[in-house]
């Protein structure tokens, strides 16, 4: 018979059982305030929703159908003076330091609404991502305040991410796919700083944004090892906006083509470069592996989030209709096979959340969230007074030391597990929550018939929504393989992953 201690040994001979469930360990580990942040910042979503989101996504989904060339200045406005663009952004850079996980359920509640408005904040917070992925601080600095100023001022200030190109799109997610592709944005190194060419093409809030952090490649024959990431304001020289892709969903959301035509990106604006890259423990590829990894890990998680909120629209459009339809004499939702449909749709949308949960657990051990999750530190950003803040934190991120710490900390310490475990969980969250916001789209509309194709359910909107966002942040079959790659290759001999 199996003794207790029989039992523990087995336990302490299982290190990856962790690993299977991260909630388990990190749940301890993590402050106690931060469920009640959690809870404030649905509670805000809501009201947002209510007062914002609801009564405009009919109306916004068809002003561009109208007119492909509308932008959502006034939204945007409107969003910026509820303070949604600082929300997330740490203490020690000016915003509201929110923890991280709390801006996944925040997404899931406006997608639910709305994914293009849901998009018009989210994506900004991509670029907010991959400015911080970099850790340069000076720079992380200098345009988190912009977005401070821009919040205080009425203007505002949004970051986009600037990475696929007209020939290349999932081939810029991967470092083994990368030398083999057409990626054509070229950085030359001149005195100073780079000199840019080159475009980038379906770039979320593009128009819209002031800041872009840009991808490109010092060299165009092994862009892999030479990857340099530009912070470009709107308004430099010989950058310009082209056209605004006419698409089939999220039609509230412009996605931009942004041409670099010998664009002049100044040192001071130099996020990471080669020479930088070399000072980092790892490869110049490896590098650059790591923080798409580390980026896209986190990301992905949220990208999930959004795919949970759409599936829920669509559940609770399907829901609102079975409750309120008489069918054979009686409400279509005491009818047995619709009671299925939508204990499915439910479930889809149970997992999609787990999933992105998981997720994000992960990225607070392992991934982008682990600094300011720490207890001591979480507690000393979250209420240390602001001008304390300035007097000590602030000196220290405006200098190289800044950077050399928070590059120590972020990117050499990361081990190779971790960015494995954070990048296949953000894959994991990614195609679960976007699968089933399609699924859900799918089931709404079975169940409603002719209804749900009007335009005034907005369960048709959904379905258009969800399927942009199996496409994005890595199509669907990208992140099965980077799941695959990271969660299930491991250790198993004679597997090759992206090397067709
Ligand atoms: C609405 C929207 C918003 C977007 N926003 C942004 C943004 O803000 N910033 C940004 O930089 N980009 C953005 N994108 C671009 C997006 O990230 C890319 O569309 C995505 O990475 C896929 O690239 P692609 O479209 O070039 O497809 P491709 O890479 O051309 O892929 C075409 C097909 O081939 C498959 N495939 C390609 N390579 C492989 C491989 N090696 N192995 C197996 N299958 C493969 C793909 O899965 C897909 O089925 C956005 C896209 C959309 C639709």
């Amino acid at each position: 018979m199996l003794t207790i201690s029989d039992v523990k040994s087995l336990c302490a001979r299982e290190p990856r059982f962790d690993d299977m469930i991260c909630s388990l360990r990190a749940i301890s580990r993590q402050p106690k305030k931060m469920r009640k942040e959690t809870a404030e910042v649905v509670a805000l979503a809501r009201k947002f929703n209510d007062e914002v989101v609801r009564p405009y996504a009919a109306e916004l989904d068809r002003k561009v159908q109208e007119d492909p060339d509308f932008l959502p200045l006034e939204f945007i406005e409107t969003a910026n003076r509820w303070g949604l663009y600082t929300l997330w952004i740490p203490r020690i850079f000016g915003g509201k330091g929110y923890n991280l996980p709390s801006f996944s359920y925040f997404i899931e509640e406006i997608a639910s609404a709305c994914t293009a408005m849901a998009n018009l904040i989210g994506v900004h917070y991509l670029g907010v991502a991959t400015l911080i992925s970099a850790w340069n601080t000076p720079i992380i600095q200098r345009v988190f305040s912009e977005v401070v100023q821009g919040e205080q001022n009425g203007q505002p200030c949004l970051i986009s991410l600037a990475l696929t190109e007209p020939g290349a799109g999932t081939d810029v997610e991967e470092t083994e796919l990368m030398d083999r592709g057409k990626i054509a944005c070229h950085a030359r190194k001149v005195a100073g700083g780079y000199v840019v060419n080159g475009s980038k093409v379906f770039i979320s809030n593009g128009h819209l944004s002031t800041w872009h952090m840009l991808y490109s490649f010092a060299d165009l024959e092994k862009p892999s090892s030479n990857l340099v990431m530009l912070a470009v304001k709107t308004g430099s020289k010989g950058f310009s906006f082209g056209r605004k892709e006419r698409k089939m969903g999220q039609k509230g959301c412009p996605a931009s083509e942004l041409i670099f035509d010998e664009c002049f990106v100044a040192d001071e604006n130099v996020c990471i470069d080669p020479e930088q890259t070399a000072k980092l423990s790892r490869s110049a590829t490896e590098t650059t592996m790591q923080l798409i990894d580390y980026l896209f890990g986190a990301s992905r998680a949220g990208v999930g989030a959004f795919g949970t909120g759409v599936a829920r629209g669509a559940f609770e459009a399907a829901l609102k209709f079975a409750a309120e339809t008489d069918v054979e004499g009686k409400k279509l939702i005491n009818h047995e096979w619709a009671q299925s449909m939508l204990a499915q749709m439910y479930r889809n949308v149970l997992v999609s959340r787990y999933a992105y949960v998981e997720a994000n657990y992960a990225h607070g051990m392992d991934g982008m969230f682990r600094l300011l999750q720490l207890k001591p530190l979480y507690y000393l950003t979250r209420y240390a007074p602001s001008a304390a803040l300035k007097l000590v934190v602030t000196p220290l991120m405006d200098s190289r030391l800044g950077t050399w710490l928070m590059r120590k900390i972020h990117c050499d310490s990361q081990t190779e597990e971790e960015i494995e475990r954070t990048s296949g969980l953000g894959s994991l969250a990614k195609f679960t929550g976007t699968d089933a916001g399609v699924k859900n789209g799918q089931l709404a509309l079975d169940l409603m018939g002719q209804a749900g194709l009007r335009q005034d359910r907005l369960a048709e909107k959904h379905l258009r929504d969800a399927k942009l966002m199996q496409i994005y942040e890595g199509t669907n079959q990208l992140n099965r393989i980077n799941l695959f790659k990271c969660l299930v290759a491991k250790g198993i001999p004679q597997v090759s992953v992206f090397t067709d």
